[in-house]
């Protein structure tokens, strides 16, 4: 334990602070710190199982040939097959992977799914693209990728900038590279695909209906009545537009929303279906939308509100804007969104943050009920879907809660100890090989 204390302070007096994987390595080792994690166990867990980049080319619409670096990162499988995203990003790369990878570990252990955590991508703005290269550039990775992904293995799901169509290109691409006998029983390479090619109802809605239900557990506990509450949200695609919804539904305003294409606000509320259709004909952009101010990107964090719904990129909420944000409440639907001097400065000025790993865990707690679907070839309904992840995001929100009552600490190092001890009990009992 000691050891890898000493070694984060000597990293930190040479770099500064400012990689996610910084980030996730002062949660996991604050979190170690606190649990009295077994030396071993840290050294295992502070690294990453194995690390894949591939380049591969592609042909473009116009007959040229382009190169791509893509990634799966498998940061650790003590309780499963890996699991995870795969964004389309400018931002992705090896470090980028790699934090993800291991949120994803904390995630589903925190969960208590039977799931290791992995993360991957490729560095490319996808909006330069036609949806006929993206088809090419999904289907060239996916065969890229090969075997070090697998139903039983490595199970990617969407993520920034990829859907359900992603997801159906990669498990049919996967698929065909199969032996035909053995074809259908590969579907569940992926999840998160469409409803008509093997895809859950209501896996759509997952994690921002996660996002949403972390709330209201976080109101009912704290006598807040959510209706009337002004929420503003960061990203404004699946897991924002959804948790938009949710809120909305019990009587809470949206007042503000940022994407890449600018910051609207208005205190008087914005209706989520307006602002939905409007981004539909707007290739997914917020800015210029009728009934609303457009804001300095500044002036997003300090828009005056209750609750605020980070649902974009990370490293969003630092020391550059932690003072300026009113809300009392931050719901994490992003990966990261807030680095550590961010949360630090938030935690001294009383606001709680309802932490990524729980927070947004509802899309892979969905990712596995359409695994779970595809092994035995079950359909769920709906209704079926939501009350089970109901169920299964109160346990996991009342363990996180009641933890951090009773050892003193934050949400955050409450859920990072409880997904720790799950996978140091693995480890205890299997041993190390050989
Ligand atoms: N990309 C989502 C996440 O960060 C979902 C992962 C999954 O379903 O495997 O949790």
């Amino acid at each position: 334990m000691g050891n890898s204390k000493k070694v984060l302070e000597i990293k930190k007096k040479k770099v500064p602070l400012k990689g996610m994987m910084d980030n996730v390595m002062e949660q996991f080792n604050h979190a170690a710190d606190h649990i009295d994690l077994h030396p071993n166990i840290r050294k295992i867990l502070s690294i990453t199982n194995n690390e894949i980049l591939v380049n591969f080319p592609v042909k473009m619409d116009n007959g040229d040939v382009e190169v791509f670096t893509g990634y799966r990162v498998q940061h650790n499988g003590a309780l499963g097959p890996y699991k995870g995203g795969l964004r389309y990003h400018a931002t992705v790369d090896l470090d980028a992977a790699r934090a993800l990878a291991m949120w994803m570990t904390w995630k589903t252990s925190l969960a208590g799914l039977p799931y290791g955590g992995a993360k991957g991508g490729i560095k490319i703005d996808p909006s330069l693209y036609s949806q006929s290269e993206l088809e090419r550039i999904t289907r060239r990775f996916t065969y890229a990728l090969a075997d070090n992904i697998g139903p039983e293995h490595d199970i990617p799901a969407p993520d920034v900038n990829t859907n359900s169509q992603t997801m159906a290109w990669i498990a049919d691409t996967y698929m065909s590279t199969r032996p035909p006998a053995q074809r259908s029983a590969n579907q569940h390479v992926v999840t998160g695909k469409p409803d008509g090619s093997g895809g859950l109802e209501g896996r759509d809605r997952a994690t921002g209906f996660g996002v949403y239900l972390t709330i209201k557990f976080w109101a009912d506990k704290n006598n807040m009545d959510l209706n009337g509450k002004r929420f503003i949200v960061q990203g404004f695609g699946n897991v924002g537009y959804w948790a938009s919804v949710f809120l909305e539904q019990d009587g809470a305003k949206l007042v503000g929303v940022q994407d890449a294409s600018g910051s609207i606000h208005n205190q008087d509320g914005i209706d989520v279906e307006h602002l939905f259709n409007y981004t539909q004909e707007k290739g997914g952009a917020v800015a210029n939308f009728p009934n609303s101010e457009l804001i300095e990107k500044d002036a997003f964090f300090a828009i005056d509100c209750d609750i605020c719904v980070p649902a974009a990129l990370g490293n969003q909420i630092t020391k550059d804007n932690a003072s300026k944000i009113k809300a009392k409440l931050i719901a994490e639907g992003a990966n990261g969104p807030t680095n550590v001097e961010g949360e630090k400065i938030l935690l001294e000025r009383g606001i709680t943050i309802i932490p990524d790993i729980l927070c947004n865990s509802g899309g892979v707690i969905g990712s596995y009920y359409e695994w779970l679907q595809n092994r035995s070839g079950e359909i769920w309904h709906l209704d079926e879907v939501m009350e089970k992840l109901r169920k299964k995001l109160k346990g996991s929100f009342d363990r996180v809660y009641n933890y951090s009552e009773n050892e003193d600490v934050d949400l955050r190092t409450a859920a990072f100890c409880i997904a720790i001890q799950r996978i140091e009990k693995a480890y205890v009992q299997r041993g190390i090989f050989p």
